[in-house]
């Protein structure tokens, strides 16, 4: 295609969407040094081993359940909340494990996911107008403090050390204890017929042995949890911080195997610089799993041009307004060694629009080389505000976007392969809908996102039962 080299900092000469003004440019230069000699949050082995397990959801041989906040905040960064986000993701997968029989490689939403677009730069907050809300690490929810503080993304960075440190912990120590019937609360479900459905699924579940073979267990139903995976994410909006994560790793001497063979990390010295950089690639070790969202993909711009030097996985959000030879153009510069599973599209365009873009959008990629893993986010094509005024989505639309997008993929001999929720493992009443059958007068009771409504625990199983189904009949 004729492309200008990339560095890390080439995005910098490329226009910008959704970019942060700090006051004083030296304070924010001194903040994004200091990040840059802080230690990698995640390392490039596991990294590449993420990317062989996309090529095998890719090639139809697993599937990606990627969920967590729409925006975390710092205070989520305690044992509670980080664990229930797990328990769910981990319960939610099982579930699938067993609707599908295929193993799920999950990502969450998770140690990083601090910085939000917005569709205007300006809020009005009791009369007064001032600056939006653009995540913890660049304001605060607080209206009083929306000044954009460089010292946010040292917390940021903290923060999500924190975070996967505990994820770290909690997997290797054996938490996912989630096997036990008495993990499950199916209390909630109030329709005796669906409760007496998950129950028999669960008990199936719990029974293991017709799913272990496929997670790769031999012996015990700990063996089998304690090589549980999690992959974190986020969306790499505020590139003056991806950048200062980004390093040159030697590459990898032979391509992962899809069994996702785990490499020794390498040490920093000697000093990765000393090695000719045809020996490297570069890698985003801020996450294993980065994407760009719907209002940043522009073909000339500095988050597509960031993405297409790093080695991770990454996902593209695509909604309406993507034409579908614009993705084939996107495709081309992100993937342009056809790589299965390299890019994961996240397609997002609300029940009642599906039809008129997925088809188009499947047919357009069938006619490359390009094997991108299909995603199908239901939440933000389908955000409606609740009379109350909240911020809310229904549960009946997030399904209906899912079956559709599984239906039209078959139709069309493409394939579905993964789901993007925005989801959280706690009790909230963000979404209406569900086997508790919210509706928008509960939203009131619990309602706590500062960004976009959630999946509650019990809807998000709910989902991944619904979804089980569908595959299992
Ligand atoms: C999000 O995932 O929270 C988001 C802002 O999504 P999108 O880019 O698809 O609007
Ligand atoms: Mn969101």
């Amino acid at each position: 295609m004729g492309q200008e080299a990339w560095t890390p900092d080439s995005w910098r000469s490329k226009p910008i969407k959704q970019d942060v003004v700090y006051d004083d440019p030296k304070e924010l230069d001194a903040v994004v040094g200091r990040v840059a000699n802080l230690p990698p949050l995640v390392s490039s082995p596991e990294i590449d081993q993420l990317r062989a397990k996309l090529k095998d959801v890719a090639e139809g041989r697993a599937f990606l359940l990627q969920g967590g906040d729409c925006a975390e905040s710092f205070d989520y960064c305690n044992p509670a909340a980080i664990e229930d986000k797990l328990k769910i993701l981990l319960q939610m997968s099982l579930v699938l494990i067993w609707g599908m029989r295929l193993p799920i490689v999950r990502i969450a939403r998770m140690a990083g996911q601090y910085a939000k677009p917005r569709s205007s730069p300006y809020e009005t907050v009791n009369g007064e107008k001032i600056l939006s809300y653009r995540g913890d690490n660049v304001n605060s929810i607080d209206p009083t403090q929306r000044r954009p503080d460089p010292q946010r993304l040292l917390s940021a960075y903290f923060h999500s050390a924190s975070t996967i440190n505990y994820v770290r912990l909690l997997l290797a120590s054996g938490f996912a204890d989630i096997h036990k019937p008495e993990a499950w609360d199916l209390g909630h479900v109030r329709n005796p017929e669906i409760r007496h459905e998950y129950q028999s699924i669960v008990n199936r579940l719990t029974d293991a042995l017709g799913f272990m073979g496929v997670i790769g267990a031999t012996s015990t139903q700990e063996s089998a949890l304690n090589t549980v995976d999690l992959y974190t994410s986020h969306e790499a909006l505020l590139l003056e911080y991806e950048q200062a994560l980004t390093r040159p790793m030697p590459k990898p001497l032979d391509e992962p195997e899809t069994s996702g063979r785990k490499r020794p990390y390498e040490p920093s010295t000697p000093p990765r610089k000393t090695l000719a950089p045809e020996l490297c690639d570069w890698y985003n070790l801020s996450a294993h799993f980065i994407w760009i969202g719907d209002r940043t993909r522009q073909l000339d711009g500095a988050h597509v041009e960031y993405f297409r030097g790093v080695k991770n996985p990454v996902g593209v959000k695509v909604g309406p307004t993507m034409e579908a030879d614009e993705l084939v153009r996107v495709l081309d510069i992100l993937d342009p060694d056809f790589e299965p599973g390299r890019v994961t599209l996240i397609t997002r365009y609300g029940a009642g629009k599906i039809g008129d873009f997925l088809p188009a959008h499947i047919r357009a990629v069938q006619e490359t080389r390009h094997k991108p893993v299909w995603c199908c986010d239901p939440c933000h094509g389908n955000t409606t505000t609740a009379p109350s005024g909240h911020k809310t989505r229904s549960f009946d639309a997030i399904i209906g976007e899912i079956t559709a997008s599984i239906a039209t993929h078959r139709e069309l001999g493409s394939r579905l392969s993964g789901v993007h929720l925005e989801l959280t493992g706690e009790h909230v009443t963000e979404c209406t809908g569900g086997s508790q059958e919210l509706s928008h007068s509960d939203l009131a009771s619990n309602y706590q996102t500062f960004c976009d409504p959630r999946l509650n625990y019990e809807q998000s199983l709910d989902i991944a039962f619904k979804i089980a189904k569908v595959y299992a009949d």
